[in-house]
């Protein structure tokens, strides 16, 4: 299967929360004012969040106004449009320069750290990359076998220390490993942790502290992995680890399991924090560069 119908097939649940049922809505009515309403409404039901809701209700309005909008396929077309203009703003994808490029990995319990730490490993291996894992989850025991496995499967190296050790000398010296041995990429599990709580907070201030007196302007990337079925919750968490940490770009998982997938539309528009990766299902290749362009057309097809 091709990467655009895993991405269309990944899609197919928030597909139908907000395209079909927009289309449902708007079957054989006149497009007014009323309509309107609750097209604003099945916005915000669908996860888009507030902000994002109002402005493409505003931007269709002045269409109504303008006669442009008639019948369902001009409201269909419209709210494309706008869906793409808000995916567009502030688009940024990941590029790595430096040498090592450190991506430090965080996020809240069973997000899909882990896994898209393993997915991302394995696109860097094939496109001729040298990967280290640092296996800084040190909190349960079986994390640091999840990623070797991982490894593994992505033939990349791994540094890890005994279950329960500092995750901060774990992260220290894989960035470390990685200059001596000239590595391309350093990518950090962390652990699991609520954004709610301030000791883990601190202890990922660390982590981030200690990587850069092995390397200054290491981490090039915070990387926050949030579930796109958390709906609103994602960007409580986002904004309360980008205040601790400084988070550089969102790996947007399971939307393949969600009808929430509007939340991207969200966090575009309340955060200043770019979408750069999704993850579309559990095998290696359902890991995918953020694209709006192809997001938007898998989602109105
Ligand atoms: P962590 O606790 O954040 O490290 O989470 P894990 O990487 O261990 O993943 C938790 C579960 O989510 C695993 O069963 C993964 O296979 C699953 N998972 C991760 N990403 C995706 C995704 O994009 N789609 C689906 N369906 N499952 C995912
Ligand atoms: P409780 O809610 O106070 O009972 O805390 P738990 O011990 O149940 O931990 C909840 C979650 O917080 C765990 O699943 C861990 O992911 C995380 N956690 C707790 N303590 C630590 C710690 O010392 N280091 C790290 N990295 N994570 C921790
Ligand atoms: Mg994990």
């Amino acid at each position: 299967m091709g990467l655009i119908n895993k991405l269309k097939k990944g899609l197919f649940k928030t597909r139908k929360s907000l395209v079909e049922e927009t289309e449902k809505l708007a079957r054989g009515r006149k497009v007014d004012e009323s309509l309107l309403e609750e097209f604003e409404e099945l916005l915000i039901m669908a996860d888009i969040g507030p902000q994002a809701a109002e402005s493409i209700t505003g931007a269709l309005r002045e269409k109504v106004k303008q006669d442009k909008i008639r019948n369902e396929r001009d409201l269909k077309k419209a709210f494309k449009e706008e869906v793409r203009k808000i995916l567009k703003e502030g688009h940024k994808v990941m590029c790595a320069g430096e040498n090592p490029y450190v991506i430090l990995t965080i996020g809240v319990n069973g997000v899909g750290k882990t896994t898209t730490i393993g997915k991302l490993a394995r696109h860097f291996t094939d496109h001729g990359f040298t990967v280290t894992l640092a296996a800084a989850d040190t909190f349960r025991a079986a994390a640091i076998e999840q990623l070797e496995i991982w490894a593994d499967r992505a033939g990349a190296q791994i540094v890890k220390h005994r279950s329960g050790s500092d995750p901060a000398a774990v992260a220290f010296d894989a960035v470390a490993s990685a200059r001596s041995k000239n590595i391309d990429i350093v990518i950090i599990d962390t652990a699991g942790r609520l954004h709610t709580k301030s000791n883990l907070m601190e202890e990922l201030k660390k982590i981030k502290r200690v990587i850069s007196k092995e390397k200054p302007s290491a981490p090039h990337e915070v990387l926050l992995v949030v579930d796109a079925t958390s709906g609103q919750n994602a960007i409580n968490q986002a904004k309360i680890f980008n205040d601790a940490v400084g988070v550089t770009g969102i790996a947007l998982t399971k939307l393949d399991g969600s009808a929430k997938g509007g939340i991207v539309l969200a966090i575009n528009k309340e955060l200043d924090i770019p979408v750069k990766l999704i993850g579309v299902g559990e095998a290696v290749e359902d890991l995918q560069d953020f694209n709006p362009e192809e997001f938007v057309e898998a989602l109105f097809e």
